[in-house]
Formats: C-alpha cells, sequence, structure tokens
C-alpha cells in the first residue's frame, strides 16, 4: 500500500467499503493490494481485513472506527461492485455445472484459465471509484486502468483477483493443476442478466465521443478505453453513484476448452504412380483413389483415436499423382487441432509407421512430435531446396547413343521457364529462371528410344516441361538439347535435400 494513506484513513475506507456492501476481495482491490505481492490477501481476504483492523486497534484503543472486526458482519447483499464474482461460493456454483463439459476427455495433468466477466463490471467498478473520491477526497485512490509510476496504488484487474479466489476450486473440480504454460486452456464466461441493460448507456458516451459513429460496440476493450477517459460528470450522467445492488445473480454462461495443437512429423514415400498426396475432388468426385494425407491420417486416427477433421497436412512441396517419391522420402507434419491427449510413446508412433506401410501405396519414416518452431524450415525448404530426380524418357531421336553423349555434355545448366501451360490458370505469366546443376543420361540395354535420366533442379523447376520442353516455353529443354522431340515416361523424385525433422530415426 502507499505509504501516503494513514493507517485510519485505510481503516475509514475499508469501513465505508462494508457499509456500501462491498465484497471482501473488492474492498482490498479498492486498498490497491496487488495480487503478485499479496495473494494471500486475496484467498484468505476475511482474516487479512480482520488483521488489519485489530492491528489497528491494538496501536489505537481510542479509534471509534474499527471497534468492530470483519469477522462480525455479515454482508447481506450481492456485491455491487464484482456481482459476487469474486465470491468462492460464486467458483463454487460455477464448477459445479462442469460436469457436463467435456473436459474429462481431456487427458492433461495442468490448466490455466481465463474469465470473461460481464461488461458492467467495470462499469460498476469505475462508479464505486468516484464514490470513494468524493468522500475521500485526499485518499490516494490511482485510477482502475494504469500504473503511473512505482508506488502508486493499481486496481487489480477482476481476472487476477478471480484467480486467486476460485483457482483452487476450479482445479480441484478437474482434477489439474493449474500451471501458466498448460497447453489446455479453459475460457469461463460468466454471463449476467441485466449486464446489456446496464452497459446500454455507453452506447450514448459513445456517440458523442467516437468518430466512427458507425461502429459503436460496447466491447470489453472500448468500455475499457472510453473510462479511461471519461469525465466524472459524464459519468454520473449515466451511471448510478454509487453502484446498485443488484438482485439478480451471475451464471456460468459456458466454458470453451481449447488445446494447443501437436505437430506430427515425418518423411513419406509413395511407391504408385497412382496416388495422389492430397485428396483429388472435383465437384464431390473423387479422382483419385487413394492419397498420401489420407493414408497417414487413417493410421493416426486409429492409433491416437484424434478426429481427422481437426488434422491437416503440410510438406515441403509436393510431387504431380504419376509420380513417385522415393530415395529419402518427401519432409512432411500434420498438425492436429485440439487434441485430448499429446503424450505419444514410442510404441504408438511405431505402431502408425506399421500401419501405414501396410497399405503397400506409402510408408513413413522418422516419425515424431516435432516443435512447431520447427515448421518454419519445411516451409522455407519448399522455396530453396534442391530435388533430385530420376526418370524414364522417350525419344524419337534415330541415334540413342547420340541422345545421350548430348545430355551428358551438359553442366549447370540455366533455363528459362515461362509459366508452364498446365498451372497457367493459378500462376502468374512469367518467366523464372531456374538452375539445373545436375544432369545426366544413361541407356538402357536393348532399347533404342528409352534412356534414364537423372536430374538435379532447384526448387520450383517443372520437371516434366523441362523435359518436353512445353511448346518452347521451356528453353532449353531435354528436347532442344536432344534436338527431337523428347518425353517422360515415368518420373520419380528420389531425393529432396532437406534435413527434417532433425532428431534421429524413431
Ligand atoms: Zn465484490
Amino acid at each position: 500500500m502507499d505509504s501516503s494513506n494513514s493507517t485510519v484513513e485505510t481503516i475509514a475506507v475499508v469501513n465505508f467499503l462494508l457499509e456500501s456492501s462491498c465484497c471482501y476481495r473488492c474492498i482490498i482491490r479498492f486498498l490497491g493490494i496487488q495480487v503478485p505481492e499479496n495473494e494471500k490477501a486475496y484467498r484468505k481476504p476475511r482474516e487479512y481485513l480482520n488483521t488489519l483492523l485489530d492491528d489497528h486497534k491494538t496501536v489505537n484503543p481510542e479509534d471509534n472506527n474499527s471497534d468492530e472486526s470483519v469477522a462480525k458482519r455479515s454482508k447481506p447483499n450481492i456485491c455491487p461492485v464484482c456481482l459476487d464474482c469474486f465470491e468462492q461460493k460464486t467458483a463454487e456454483r460455477i464448477v459445479s455445472n462442469f460436469a457436463s463439459l467435456s473436459i474429462k476427455d481431456y487427458e492433461y495433468k495442468t490448466f490455466i484459465f481465463n474469465v470473461s466477466f460481464p461488461k458492467c463490471l467495470a462499469i460498476r467498478a469505475h462508479g464505486m471509484l468516484l464514490h470513494l473520491k468524493k468522500h475521500f477526497p485526499d485518499y490516494k485512490f490511482k485510477n482502475l486502468y494504469e500504473k503511473e509510476k512505482e508506488g502508486d496504488i493499481v486496481i487489480e484487474p477482476p481476472h487476477k483477483i478471480f484467480r486467486s479466489s476460485a483457482g483452487e476450486i476450479i482445479s480441484k473440480a478437474i482434477n489439474k493443476q493449474y500451471h501458466p504454460k498448460s497447453n489446455l486452456s479453459l475460457l469461463i464466461t460468466i454471463g449476467y442478466e441485466n449486464d446489456n441493460l446496464e452497459v446500454n448507456n455507453m452506447k450514448n458516451i459513445f456517440k458523442i465521443k467516437s468518430s466512427r459513429k458507425n461502429q459503436i460496440e460496447t466491447s470489453r476493450n472500448n468500455i475499457n478505453e472510453y473510462l479511461k477517459g471519461l469525465d466524472d460528470q459524464t459519468f454520473k450522467n449515466n451511471f448510478p453513484v454509487p453502484p446498485q445492488v443488484p438482485n439478480i445473480e451471475v451464471q456460468l454462461e459456458k466454458v470453451d476448452i481449447t488445446a494447443e495443437p501437436i505437430y506430427l512429423g515425418g518423411r513419406y514415400f509413395k511407391f504408385k504412380r497412382t496416388i495422389g498426396q492430397t485428396p483429388w475432388v472435383i465437384n464431390g468426385v473423387s479422382l483419385a483413389p487413394h492419397n498420401v494425407e489420407e493414408i497417414i491420417f487413417d493410421a493416426v486416427t486409429n492409433v491416437l483415436r484424434f478426429n481427422k477433421k481437426y488434422m491437416t497436412f503440410s510438406s515441403s512441396g509436393r510431387e504431380d499423382v504419376d509420380v513417385r517419391m522415393l530415395g529419402s522420402g518427401r519432409p512432411f507434419y500434420i498438425k492436429v487441432d485440439n487434441p485430448k491427449n499429446r503424450n505419444i510413446s514410442l510404441e504408438q508412433i511405431q505402431e502408425i509407421e506399421k500401419q501405414i506401410i501396410k497399405s503397400e501405396l506409402v510408408a513413413v519414416i522418422k516419425l515424431q512430435v516435432v516443435h512447431p518452431s520447427d515448421l518454419v524450415r519445411i516451409k522455407h525448404g519448399e522455396e530453396t531446396k534442391r530435388k533430385t530426380y530420376r526418370g524414364l524418357c522417350k525419344t524419337t531421336a534415330p541415334n540413342i547413343k547420340d541422345v545421350i553423349s548430348k545430355i551428358n555434355a551438359q553442366k549447370e545448366l540455366t533455363i528459362s521457364q515461362l509459366t508452364v501451360m498446365r498451372v497457367l490458370h493459378r500462376r502468374t505469366l512469367m518467366t523464372r529462371k531456374r538452375e539445373i546443376p545436375i544432369i545426366s543420361a544413361a541407356e538402357i540395354p536393348g532399347q533404342s528410344n528409352l534412356f534414364e535420366l537423372e536430374i538435379v533442379t532447384q526448387a520450383g523447376t517443372y520437371v516434366k516441361e523441362f523435359v518436353h520442353g512445353d511448346f518452347e516455353r521451356t528453353v532449353p529443354s531435354v528436347s532442344s538439347i536432344v534436338g527431337y522431340p523428347t518425353d517422360l515416361v515415368a518420373l520419380d523424385c528420389v531425393n529432396i535435400d532437406l534435413v527434417w525433422p532433425e532428431a534421429p530415426d524413431t
């Protein structure tokens, strides 16, 4: 407490607030007691106030104002400042409704919670503060909204007080420990029937003060902002000072439960040329019977019981439906929103990998839980990392040996690729320079118009077009190098130059 307020004055303020039907915690709040330094005061407010009054009585036995301890007085009404939101009995009433919540399905040891209070709480506190200022003009009440300098009295925001009064009660009811860094969070909304009615006059003030006349919203933030700059007379013209003692209790409106997403990362292989990476659906009709995403999601759902609608798939680039993904696999991750469980065992990971490989279409290696901070690398890698492809090519050139030597004579090619025909509908028309640092060809014994091609490409290169030339939109191309029309028969992606996920194999 600020030293500029004498104990005699403080006792007078306490008594005044008691007579105004304020609850103990609201009284302590108006004295400027801060939660972090004195949480016990808010957990045991009656004890705190009794000690304050008793100590004073011992020191000043003649002081008539402190002849009665708080404990002997009973508060007959609902608190006009917090609507009893800070009372433990209200917290108990609120948590008695928790049984029907799905929170028991969340296998978490810890939780964090926040509270959305009725909007009128800020107005009621402001009204009481004006009432106090009028009766105690010399007492150092600081405004409700900002700490100006060290030592100022700051009236604690309601969520902090609620946390210290209701935290243990909620923790017990849901059998989880409060932890500020928990991945599971509850947003408790406390409703009050007269709330809109009581804040309605705020709209009149907004109309006068707001430059954005069409956007008059009485949100919590708006109300706090306007109260900050509001002159006392305007407030008194619109709201009761002191705030009226309410006759309706607050109620639990709802509880929103959210768990932080988890991410599973790994590398996938695609063994068949008939499956896509993600579902390929046009007008509700699936155009490919299977896809990588679906096969991985099915296995994850089977093993971890996550709901597929909460999962999203991302990868470092993608291959076409008819391109296999071999070699070291393609880095990918799945995001699971609102997971009910985040303790994933090694056995479960291995079981997921086992189920995926059973499909004979897809395999996954290095599957593991990855940290959100690692995800940026996979996205960045998509734009920067080299890829290695191996393809079977067909050419109309008459001499295959000549074809092989022409290709193998190329070194560190730079090509110009005008937006390729097949993506013209979704990409800007422009020419892009792409590096092909390595290109090599090899004969296939007994074949006079087929050969094997291996290339390393800069991210973003369209490989098929680099081979057939895309009506001379890609220059040079394998076709132009060979001097005869040449095309791919089959293509595999065999390496993506990105170490990800970083951790060792599971
Ligand atoms: Zn109160």
